[in-house]
Parts: structure tokens; C-alpha cells; sequence
């Protein structure tokens, strides 16, 4: 398992659902785990290292949590914007703006069914991780032309690591 950097077509594949839970789940989820620790992040959805599922992780400082086949149940009226960062599109930021609090409806690890309320950075990272979900990534926030640029230097970052 690796991180795959865009622009590889994993980070836009279409996600199922994840039906069986078992010793297969519970090992993707800590291979996942030890790759976000490794490398920094809060977060790490299954399509950013190649696995079509719709299952994620998140850490933002309060333990790690798995949550498998999310649904957005509820979201606020209220939206902030706030700078992210992601392991797939290194050297690239983007502003973006979404509700500060959410409801999620997930299953944890052993398929149990749960239901949480989230604000903050929390509920921030979950949202971006469910877009890696739907294959939309922080890039597609941008208006065209920064789109553009910043496509463009990911794919010349890229071309330059693989010359060395
Ligand atoms: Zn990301």
C-alpha cells in the first residue's frame, strides 16, 4: 500500500460499498493507518492508496476512527472556509468552504452501525475525506484558471520526482 499523488485515476474511481466486515477490513483499515501516520495526515480515504471502497480513516487529535459506507445525514446553514492541505495533491493548498458541523451516519470496523454529530476541523476532514469517496478532490474547488495552474505544477512536480 502507498499514497497515490495525483494524477493518478485512482484518486477518481468510482467507490462501493464495503458489505463484508472481517480480518480483510480490519487489516486495510490499519495498513491505512500506518500509511496517514506515516506521512502526517488526519485523514486517508480508500481511493488515496487504490482500494475502490467507500471506507475512510480519521485522526484530528482525538484517537483514530474508521468510517465505513458514510453518509451525511445533516448539515449546518453555517460555513467556513479553512485551508487544506492533502496527501495525494503534494504542494498544494486550497480554501475551502464548507458546513461547520455535520451529522454522519457510518459503520465502525466490525460493520456496527453509528451515528455522529461533528463540528470543527472534525467535521472539516470527514467532508473532504467522503469527497475522495465520490472522487472530487480539493483542486475541483478552484475557479478554472487556478485549476489549471495548479494542475499543472502537480503534474511537473510529478514528472520531476520520477526523473530523479
Ligand atoms: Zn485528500
Amino acid at each position: 500500500m502507498e499514497i497515490k499523488t495525483y494524477p493518478d485515476p485512482c484518486l477518481r474511481i468510482k467507490t462501493r460499498k464495503v458489505e463484508k466486515f472481517n480480518g480483510d477490513t480490519v487489516k486495510m483499515l490499519d495498513d491505512m493507518a500506518n500509511i496517514m501516520y506515516a506521512n502526517q495526515g488526519i485523514g486517508l480515504a480508500a481511493p488515496q492508496v487504490g482500494l475502490g471502497l467507500r471506507a475512510l480513516i480519521i485522526d484530528t487529535g482525538d484517537g483514530l476512527m474508521s468510517y465505513i459506507n458514510p453518509v451525511i445525514e445533516d448539515e449546518s446553514k453555517e460555513r467556513s472556509k479553512l485551508e487544506e492541505g492533502c496527501l495525494s495533491l503534494p504542494g498544494i493548498t486550497v480554501n475551502v468552504t464548507r458546513p461547520e458541523k455535520i451529522t454522519v451516519r457510518a459503520q465502525d470496523a466490525g460493520g456496527k452501525f453509528f451515528l455522529k454529530t461533528l463540528n470543527g476541523l472534525f467535521a472539516k476532514a470527514i467532508q473532504h475525506e467522503i469527497d475522495h469517496l465520490n472522487g472530487k478532490l480539493i483542486i475541483d474547488y478552484l475557479d478554472p484558471v487556478r485549476y489549471f495552474l495548479a494542475v499543472r505544477s502537480l503534474k511537473q512536480a510529478k514528472k520531476n520526482k520520477q526523473n530523479v
